[in-house]
């Protein structure tokens, strides 16, 4: 210790910390999932400075691989620094202006943060209702445009804490369209992993996360705007209330002026870069016809082991796959010995869903053949372990059956 600071009452001990071992997982919960290895290699690369060419050239190719894969010609595309909830709070906070009527779902646990979010940027926040297991009905959402004539309207196409799958976009979006809406869509455990045309669609702000379908890790959000949004957006009357998140700010990094905003976070942009080469290399619809066949063999493990998905077949949501919790059985020590015992990660439910159901990710670089047989044997030898009245054997064949000839 130098003497100059001992003086000044500097002697405190630093903290001893161990070299980072991060345990060997397999990240099979609603996020995140494992990062491919391509990725990690890509994090690796020097960091440069965040105007560097080089690194203009990295967010050139990032747009570029973002276009591709939200289905879009928008120009304002581009990756939010953060979660996704810094995404969400990027689409509500610049979209909505204090006293605006907002409508958002009340059908699941991320339905309802965009309300949250909504209220915070000035929205008076009102909810058109499904029950938490389905999807929102477009009659509904037509009675809620009659009733509150809202000016933005957000769903959720994939609704993490319920395993459903939004149908019917192009039909909601013509409904808030008809009544001079905007509409806001969260993709954030879909993208990537279903189909999402946000064109096609008319999707006013899509958003999503990098660490689900992306194999990426958390961190970099992609977003994107339609040209009338970015009109909505400029004739604001008053600023965003996040300095961080506003879009103007934010686009004069991302835009042609190429305007130092914040500090680009270079090693998670590479991450983001190289994952939407994997996307680029699979070609977008392989890569949504991979999670609908591995995840439908993990659903026929699970079904042929005496157990069911909690989600009707028509809004199926291949990524996170709520798994119904058997008579007796206590979820919790299921899923820590799952972590314990196999290194395996799922979760619980959450709000309505608690101890009802088990939720599995089959998203990104874990929706590979040999993870859901890996999770499905483990599983169901956990359950049998537990006393549940499950067919282990069952299980393991029909996930091989369906996967068939893949590796
Ligand atoms: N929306 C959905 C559908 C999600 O599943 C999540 C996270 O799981 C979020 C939003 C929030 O994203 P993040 O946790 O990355 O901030």
């Amino acid at each position: 210790m130098s003497e100059r600071y001992a003086e000044r009452g500097v002697d405190e001990k630093a903290p001893d910390v161990g070299e980072l071992t991060p345990p060997d997982r397999t990240l099979m919960g609603p996020g995140p999932s494992d990062v491919h290895p391509r990725v990690y290699r890509a994090m690796m690369a020097p960091v440069v400075g965040y105007l560097d060419d080089f690194y203009v050239e990295v967010m050139d190719d990032v747009q570029a691989g973002l276009r591709y894969l939200f289905r879009t010609d928008n120009e304002h595309t581009f990756a939010v620094t953060g979660t996704g909830s810094a995404a969400m709070e990027t689409a509500f906070g610049n979209l909505v202006e204090p006293g605006e009527t907002v409508l958002v779902p009340d059908n699941g646990y991320f339905g309802d943060r965009m309300g949250q979010v909504a209220e915070r940027a000035g929205g008076d926040v009102v909810t058109v209702d499904a029950p938490w297991g389905e999807p929102l009905d477009p009659a509904a959402v037509e009675a809620a445009f009659d009733e509150h004539q809202p000016t933005v309207f957000g769903f959720v196409h994939g609704e993490t804490s319920t395993g459903v799958q939004q149908a019917n976009v192009d039909e909601l979006t013509d409904i808030a369209h008809t009544h001079d809406a905007y509409v806001v869509g969260d993709t954030v455990a879909s993208l990537g992993g279903a189909p999402f045309h946000t064109d096609e669609w008319g999707v006013d702000v899509v958003y999503s996360g990098s660490q689900k379908c992306l194999s990426a890790p958390p961190g970099a959000s992609p977003i994107t705007f339609s040209e009338r949004a970015v009109e909505k957006i400029r004739s604001r009357e008053s600023q965003p209330r996040s300095w961080y998140l506003d879009f103007d700010g934010v686009w004069e990094y991302w835009g042609d002026e190429r305007n130092y905003h914040h500090t680009g976070p270079i090693s998670t942009m590479y991450a983001l870069r190289e994952s939407l080469r994997l996307v680029s290399e699979e070609g977008i619809a392989e890569m949504w016809d991979r999670h609908e066949r591995v995840a439908g063999a993990l659903k026929a493990g699970v079904e042929a082991m005496g157990l069911s998905l909690n989600v009707a077949p028509d809004y199926w949501l291949p990524t996170p796959n709520p798994v119904t919790v058997p008579d007796g059985v206590d979820d919790g020590v299921v899923i820590e010995r799952l972590m314990d015992e196999h290194g395996i990660e799922i979760v619980g439910g959450l709000g309505a869903l608690a101890g009802e159901i088990f939720r599995v990710g089959c998203m990104g670089h874990s929706a590979r053949p040999g993870k859901v047989t890996q999770f499905v044997s483990a599983f169901g030898s956990v359950l049998a372990d537990e006393g549940a009245a499950v067919d282990v054997e069952a299980g393991a064949g029909a996930v091989a059956r369906a996967l068939g000839g893949d590796e």
